[in-house]
């Protein structure tokens, strides 16, 4: 190995290159109409420092298929930036006394290093920052158009309130009721909160999934449960005692003669209304209680479910009877009306509170057919058939639902209704290092907005990090002190900044034109490079960013900046690398610093090994051996390489003859490569064995070239493999594959090159037989190419008719592969 490493300098070829690609701008693309496109992005890291494993290797996976897509012909944009505002430069301010800005441009500077030692085919000439007012404001100019079309608000709110550090918290800053900066107990306090009406979208972000069809199907499910959209109907109770109604949001009206009681959530309007001195004083304790539990992040409270009777009752509209009215600590006023009507008999939670209070529990609902067999008295959740429903008896539920909302519409006491459990996106944030609001308060004018040609609203430089209570921004007056842009007069400027997801909400567009001066973009830019082709990231964004940026794109859209809905048709969620079994923190001490693994084996050998251990989106456990492996293989590259270029120069003296068999499965071997690596990056992104493939070739290249050497027509079919081995390791290991086209002689880069093509012919798979077992008995058999992988050929034996048959009913435990022979099913 050492004097593999000794003959191969990775060092001084990789400077060289990475300086020659920066040299010529030799990633650098402008729109170029008529020619194919391919956007590629990963997403932009947040600047806290150093690069670590994850964007190695989120940002190596992006960069194999960019570079592949390049030597296909495609004008490749793919583009980096930072994700620079947010609240840890801030407490670097506090901790270190460093400003905001200074740290953050510091370590975007060695953090950008770092990438470009990685040798990543980025455009920098498209790099966005978001912490530069060229970026920001249009976050402003975006904020204020919303404004205008009133998508965005203000309203006072519940907010998460530490009240040591006087700031409101986002709910992952408060997990556990605490503090997570000072671990002092979260208060709920009402203030003024800016929200974006992401809710407008709510049933498009749903519907718009139907263009989704290459997103992983549990990201997907994921965004559905966060919009969680519910068909249902409303229904009004009418409260004698109090002369007004109740509306409940039922997805069941269809058991409304079964309901025997209603619960309102402790912060209902009504609730104090109905309740006596002693109750009011347990709403509150209940309502303090809410909030310092999960509130906003959609469970209910894990709290014991307690019920207070009001003493007082309601009408149900549909029999007329007279139902109580209890308050209990586990409905949340966020979702539906914040009143539900318990109907104990058909849903497991009414059934549970029913029990405990001692209330009656009738049955309206049985199955449609008695089979399995029911205890009477039992819990029924099924849809089925009415019963003890007046007119509505004898109706199945679904026919049952249309009647009795259109029942409740003509009789003015409700309405069919979809609802949403997606909620308005607070976007304030009492911070300093944050797009500040363009707003401005005055005493005579209200809330008025900054005027386009004022923007953008700096982020002030001078502040002080004191680490004391509330934001850096209230405490300067020059700020804060502005004059109304309507009146003249005295007035306030909004202290408040945008949650950082504004700015990831966007930033693709940016890069379609970063320079823009006049609009967050240029249209006919992003109308060249949008969509994003594909979209690399970790599956953590699955919610938040992914389902704001499909918001914003709706939003600008109706603005007339795009024509697209949807900016990510193809997104792919890397894996997670681990190291001795859990997630690299720094915490578990299970570190690996990318910077010391570049030193030690080379970008290319970092590159290759993070690729090719698994594919990309199963997890990647790191070890030390992997990557020492994959160096071991360039360096037989390298020597096979010289070796070869040796002998052909030799070579062009002798004559000889050489051996057909050898000359046969070199050939094949080549147009194989050709035809796996291209499949397997393109259409399947299975990497890793793609990386395999390109090692067989350098294996059997190794073996055969003494023997088919000797003839011209050998030496043409030599260098033919190693052309293909480099142009195959090109997009992999971008550094030796350029040293090595180089010193071939050819013109250019290697990225420049185009893919070979292959004979279908040559290329075709040998096929090997595969014997299915079942517990060790011989049970099926299919063909499969020899050079399937270990996965593919265990689905495909688990996707068997017969075998599907076999097993049905039964669980796998164990399914064992011997290679290109047999696939044994251990149930
Ligand atoms: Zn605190
Ligand atoms: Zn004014």
């Amino acid at each position: 190995m050492k004097k593999e490493r000794q003959e191969y300098d990775f060092s001084a070829v990789e400077a060289k290159w990475q300086r020659l690609w920066d040299e010529t701008g030799a990633f650098t693309v402008r729109e170029e109409p008529g020619r194919p496109k391919y956007y590629l992005l990963e997403m932009y890291p947040y600047p806290s420092g150093r690069i670590h494993m994850g964007h190695v290797r989120n940002y190596s996976i992006g960069d194999v298929i960019a570079r592949f897509k390049m030597m296909r012909g495609a004008n490749v944009l793919h583009p980096i930036g930072w994700d620079a505002l947010g609240m840890p430069a801030e407490n670097a301010a506090i901790k270190h006394g460093v400003h905001p800005q200074a740290w953050t441009l510091d370590n975007i500077a060695h953090m950008k290093s770092q990438l470009r030692r990685m040798g990543f085919a980025y455009d920098w000439s498209r790099e966005v920052n978001t912490c530069l007012p060229e970026y920001y404001t249009w976050n402003q100019w975006i904020f204020l158009k919303l404004l205008e079309r009133g998508q965005a608000f203000r309203r006072k709110s519940w907010v998460n309130w530490c009240p040591d550090c006087r700031t409101v918290l986002a709910n992952e800053q408060a997990a556990g009721g605490v503090c997570w900066r000072c671990s002092t107990a979260v208060e709920q306090k009402r203030m003024d909160h800016w929200f974006l009406k992401i809710t407008d979208y709510a049933e498009e972000l749903l519907s718009g999934h139907a263009q989704l069809s290459k997103w992983p199907e549990h990201v997907l499910l994921m965004q559905k449960n966060w919009i969680g959209r519910s068909e249902g109907a409303y229904v009004d109770f009418r409260v004698p005692a109090l002369g007004e109604s109740v509306r409940v949001f039922t997805t069941r009206v269809d058991t409304i003669y079964g309901a025997t009681f209603l619960v309102l959530s402790p912060e209902h309007p009504l609730s104090a209304a109905l309740v006596d001195e002693a109750g009011a004083a347990k709403l509150q304790a209940w309502v303090a209680e809410l909030r310092a539990g999960t509130r906003g992040r959609g469970g209910e409270a894990e709290t014991e479910k307690e019920g207070l009777d009001t003493g007082k009752t309601a009408v149900n509209p549909f029999t007329g009877e007279p139902v109580p009215i209890w308050v209990a600590n586990y409905v949340l006023m966020e979702y539906g009306t914040g009143a539900i009507m318990g109907v104990p008999a058909h849903d497991g939670r009414d059934f549970e509170f029913a029990t405990k209070f001692g209330l009656p529990i009738p049955e309206v609902i049985v199955p449609e057919t008695e089979s399995p067999a029911r205890k009477e008295g039992e819990l029924f959740e099924d849809y089925g058939r009415l019963v003890n429903s007046g007119p509505f008896t004898g109706l199945r539920s679904a026919e049952a639902m249309d009647k009795m909302a259109a029942h409740a519409q003509e009789r003015g006491f409700g309405e069919k209704a979809v609802t949403f459990r997606l909620r308005d996106w607070g976007i304030s944030r009492q911070r300093y290092w944050g797009t500040p609001i363009p707003v401005i308060h005055c005493p005579s004018c209200g809330t008025v907005p900054v005027p386009y040609e004022d923007l953008p609203v700096r982020i002030p430089f001078e502040a002080k990090f004191t680490g004391e209570a509330g934001s850096p921004l209230e405490k300067i007056p020059e700020f804060v002190n502005a004059a109304c842009p309507r009146c003249g007069g005295a007035a306030r400027r909004e202290t408040d900044t945008m949650d950082t997801f504004v700015d990831s909400s966007w930033y693709f567009f940016r890069y379609a034109s970063p320079a823009e001066a006049k609009r967050p973009f240029v249209p006919e830019a992003a109308d060249y490079w949008m969509p994003v082709d594909l979209y690399i990231g970790g599956v953590e964004h699955a919610i938040l960013h992914l389902i704001y940026a499909r918001f914003f794109t709706k939003v600008l859209r109706d603005l007339g900046l795009t024509s697209l809905s949807e900016p990510f048709p193809h997104y792919l969620a890397q894996g997670m690398v681990t190291k001795d079994g859990s997630a690299m923190s720094k915490s578990k001490g299970n570190v690996v610093d990318p910077d010391e693994m570049i030193r030690d084996y080379g970008a290319d050998a970092l590159r290759l090994f993070i690729l090719f251990a698994s594919p990309p989106e199963k997890e990647f456990a790191w070890n030390e051996k992997g990557i020492e492996g994959c160096s071991r293989f360039l360096g037989r590259v390298w020597t096979l390489f010289r070796e070869v270029e040796d002998g052909l120069a030799r070579g062009e003296t002798s004559d000889g003859a050489h051996d057909p068999e050898a000359y046969a499965r070199l050939r094949k071997k080549i147009h194989q490569t050709i035809r796996k690596v291209g499949e397997d990056v393109e259409k399947r992104f299975h990497l890793n064995t793609a990386i395999s493939a390109i090692m067989e070739l350098a294996n059997v290249l190794r073996e055969t070239k003494a023997a088919v050497g000797p003839s011209a027509e050998g030496r043409t079919l030599v260098r033919q493999a190693v052309e293909t081995l480099v142009l195959a390791l090109a997009p992999f290991t971008p550094h030796i594959a350029e040293e090595m086209w180089e010193r071939l002689g050819r013109k250019g880069l290697v990225l420049r090159a185009a893919w070979p093509e292959f004979d279908p012919a040559l290329a075709e798979e040998e096929k090997a037989t595969i014997v299915v077992e079942i517990n060790g008995k011989v049970r099926d058999r299919f063909e499969t190419g020899r050079d399937a992988s270990e996965d593919e050929v265990k689905a495909e034996a688990l996707a068997l008719p017969r075998v599907r048959q076999l097993l049905a009913g039964q669980t796998v435990r164990k399914v064992v592969c011997i290679k290109n022979k047999v696939v044994n099913i251990v149930v």
